[in-house]
């Protein structure tokens, strides 16, 4: 069962976790009982399959889904999709440093691996409720997250997804990912304005009570496939646990023994599940999180305060580029012995001040488990390159962040624990950085970026990814564009529940229901 970490929402199960995303009343879903491994049930994972493991620790979480359910979802998340039969397999950089390469989904980013199991879990849990409408998924992306959505959500049942991106606003290859997006439920739009436009018109969609209810009779509901949703975060602690026993399968650690893994962060979603990994009793020493220039956390885990009003940098890692990083609120709401008033009172003060503080002995508890640092744009791109020049391994520029402050953790602390780091992207992703880092000229991505692909591919001497091969030669399935004040209307069309007859007195709306 669930609880909300404001203490402001009855006890749910966890289909209604995944179905809500999110406390209505603002709050995230936590388990009411963290589960732990038994000692004989972690060891008997030595040496299973990813699907395996996933498996066990899904149905640790999933009370109210079938052992037959899990292992339907897990069989159609985890095959042919993933490039890698391992799903996220671990490379050995040196005997005590591994990469854990969590980009070999779909669309090369480490979201995949949530985006291909969330929802199947929630068309499950729509079932498992009996909600008769059907969900309509409304996503706005900057880039990166629009694409792994809409793979995720391709062609499950009674869902439909529609992405809305910045039109002119997103990489050449980002966009040809969308709009070549197969399946009979995946919708691409893009608006002319930037992010900010798409995310404030979709936010306001979801406010919009009136929209909401004008939907429901006509048998829709929306939601959203965010980062805070259970159903995101719990396919992420899986990769912990597999990578601990990978490593004692190949003799790297004794069973038992603790390792320490730096995570590239932004939201907060993938460290967090490292952490219950932690509290389920996987042996693990250190988390290390690592930011950009946008050191929100940083200053929050080395001060106690955390402070969101700073200016905002626009980094080469763009996806850590945040400053409210949402899923803290789960880990706040541990640290402080599970003190959901605190929380709320933290939560409010964040919104209304812009700041909050959270006293000494939060931040003991905190710095016990967790330490952290970041990297500016010059040492990531000088650690990517380092790393290249020394070790022949190509890493992605968020990845590169995480070896940057893993360096700055030896150096202050002489940690010799073996220890893994999260590549969360795949360096044919942000080809023109990681270009930039190797070759040290500065390249345009104005420029033909399919040409960039394969000059990365010569100077790295790995293949291009394969979900960015054939991207050249796809169809282009998508040609939607419209204005941002027109996201509204685009979504009814979309769901064809309205078409208008442009008559001498204006523009006049009319029900198709109504006309039959
Ligand atoms: C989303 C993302 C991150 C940050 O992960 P969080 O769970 O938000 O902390 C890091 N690297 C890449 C490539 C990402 O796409």
């Amino acid at each position: 069962m669930y609880i909300s970490t404001r203490g402001n929402f009855p006890v749910v199960t966890a289909a209604e976790a995944i179905k809500l995303g999110m406390v209505p009343a603002g709050g995230l879903f936590v388990p009411q009982n963290i589960p732990t491994f038994a000692e004989e049930e972690l060891k008997s994972l030595i040496g299973k399959t990813y699907q395996d493991v996933a498996a066990q620790v899904l149905t640790l979480y999933l009370e109210d889904y079938s052992q037959a359910e899990i292992a339907a979802c897990l069989k159609k998340a985890y095959r042919e999709n993933f490039a890698h039969q391992e799903i996220t397999p671990l490379y050995r950089l040196t005997d005590s440093t591994y990469l854990l390469e969590l980009w070999h989904g779909p669309t090369a980013a480490f979201k995949d691996v949530a985006l291909q199991l969330m929802p199947l879990l929630l068309s499950l849990a729509l079932r498992k409720l009996q909600v008769a409408e059907e969900m309509v998924i409304l996503v706005a992306t900057s880039g990166d997250t629009g694409k792994a959505a809409l793979e995720g959500f391709k062609d499950v049942p009674g869902l439909k997804i529609v992405c809305f991106y910045p039109d002119q606003g997103v990489s050449a290859i980002q966009e040809r990912q969308m709009v070549t997006t197969e399946g009979q439920n995946t919708y691409v739009v893009g608006v002319r304005g930037n992010f900010d436009d798409c995310q404030n018109e979709v936010k306001a969609l979801f406010a919009d009570e009136a929209f909401r209810s004008f939907l429901a009779e006509k048998g829709f509901a929306l939601s959203s496939a965010n980062s805070i949703n259970w159903g995101r975060l719990l396919p992420q602690i899986v990769y912990y646990v597999y990578a601990y026993l990978n490593l004692v399968q190949r003799g790297r650690i004794v069973y038992g023994e603790k390792i320490n893994f730096v995570v590239p962060t932004g939201n907060f979603g993938n460290i967090l599940a490292a952490w219950y990994a932690r509290r389920m009793g996987l042996p693990i020493h250190k988390l290390i999180c690592a930011s950009n220039e946008n050191k929100v956390l940083t200053d929050f885990f080395r001060t106690g305060i955390y402070k969101k009003n700073r200016p905002f940098k626009q980094t080469n890692s763009p996806s850590m580029d945040i400053l409210i990083s949402s899923n803290l609120e789960r880990f706040l709401f541990e640290m402080t012995g599970r003190n959901d008033k605190t929380i709320a009172a933290w939560m409010s003060e964040l919104q209304e001040k812009g700041h909050f503080a959270v006293g000494q002995e939060v931040q003991k508890a905190m710095q016990e488990i967790l330490w952290a640092g970041f990297a500016t744009e010059e040492e990531t791109l000088a650690a990517l390159k380092e790393t290249y020049t020394s070790k022949g391994y190509t890493l992605d520029p968020h990845t590169a962040v995480g070896m940057k402050v893993y360096q700055q953790y030896i150096a202050e602390t002489g940690d010799e624990t073996v220890t893994v780091l999260d590549a969360t992207a795949s360096p044919f992703k942000f080809t023109a950085s990681v270009l930039q880092a190797l070759t040290g000229s500065q390249l345009s991505s104005a420029g033909d970026e399919f040409a960039l692909l394969r000059e990365l591919s010569r100077q790295s001497g790995l293949p291009i990814h394969p979900a960015l091969q054939d991207l050249e030669q796809k169809p282009i399935l998508h040609q939607r564009v419209c204005n941002k004040e027109e996201i509204k209307k685009e979504v009814k069309d979309i769901l064809n529940i309205v078409f208008k007859i442009a008559d001498d007195l204006g523009m006049l709306l009319l029900d198709r229901k109504d006309l039959k």
